[in-house]
């Protein structure tokens, strides 16, 4: 398929493509930019976000084997240092093994294609596989264990990884102020929620946004009428509906394979 061929995409579901093609991005080539992922902090940073992804991330079969190849690959790999050349090698897809591993490397966007190519695409992609993993973690564990898991996972991986480094420097600085004070992991859904509104709210009108996708305090009200309120003419969200919301947006039975490889 033609990268930049318009697709015809539904805002209230979530396609697989958009999911892969963040994975195979973030993982081979933003990650991977690091010439050597050297220094404990990247090294630890990076094996966290696969361990998440093996964790959480509700992938098609081939690519839950490639993440967990990976990540037992990088359990193995003890040494401070991990070469560039060690860790492409390690990240190739294997086809003919009996369980596949395969995590396709075109990148293809649906629900994340901007109006233009610079639009859009790999944040909006990133955004959506951070949403979906505090939302898997949240439905697969007692609310108040580790309820910081996914959300430090993130922290870390936009602090050292994310090539935008304006938007990191931002992320970094609303997480310092209020991130620790999450005790559960549906207050991890909803931080991450309510902090994901807060940067659509500062970038609402500016020059990265795509006049086709106005940044909007989300979800809009034609899309959860229920998720809005208002009280004394002020409006509030119904926090408890906008969770359900999230779980059944984000949900694996909301991921639409269209357009995927
Ligand atoms: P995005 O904001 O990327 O959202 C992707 C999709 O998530 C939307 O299409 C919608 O389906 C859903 N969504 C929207 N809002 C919410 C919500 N509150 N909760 C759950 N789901 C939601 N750009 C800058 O110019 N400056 C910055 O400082 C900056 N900081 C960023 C920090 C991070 C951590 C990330 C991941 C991105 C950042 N960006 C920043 C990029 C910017 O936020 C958008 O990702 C980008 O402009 C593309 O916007 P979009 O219209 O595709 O929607």
């Amino acid at each position: 398929t033609n990268a930049s061929q318009p697709k015809r995409a539904d805002r209230s579901k979530v396609y697989m493509a958009d999911l892969e093609s963040t994975l195979h991005y973030s993982l081979r080539v933003e990650a991977a930019r690091a010439a050597t992922l050297s220094g404990a902090q990247l090294l630890a940073a990076f094996k966290c976000y696969v361990a998440t992804l093996v964790k959480y991330f509700p992938g098609r079969p081939c690519v839950q084997t490639y993440l967990q190849n990976l990540d037992s690959w990088l359990r193995n790999w003890t040494e401070p240092e991990l070469p560039r050349s060690a860790l492409k090698e390690a990240m190739k897809n294997n086809r003919d093994a009996s369980h596949p591993a395969v995590l396709p490397t075109n990148v293809t966007w649906v629900g994340c294609q901007g109006s233009e190519p610079h639009f859009r695409g790999y944040p909006c992609g990133l955004w959506t596989i951070f949403h979906l993993l505090t939302i898997q973690a949240a439905q697969s564990g007692p609310d108040k264990e580790l309820p910081l898991e996914v959300l430090s996972t993130m922290r870390c991986y936009v602090r050292h990884f994310f090539g935008c480094q304006e938007c990191a420097q931002h992320f970094e600085a609303m997480a310092a102020e209020s991130m620790d004070r999450v005790a559960g992991r549906e207050e991890a859904v909803l931080w991450l929620w309510s902090h994901h509104n807060e940067v659509n709210a500062r970038l609402a009108g500016g020059d990265t946004e795509d006049p086709n996708f106005p940044k909007l305090q989300w979800p809009p009200p034609d899309m959860c009428p229920q998720c809005h309120r208002e009280e004394r003419g002020v409006h509030a969200w119904n926090q408890p509906a906008v969770l359900t919301f999230l779980k059944a947006h984000f949900s694996p039975a909301n991921i639409h394979l269209d357009y995927a490889e």
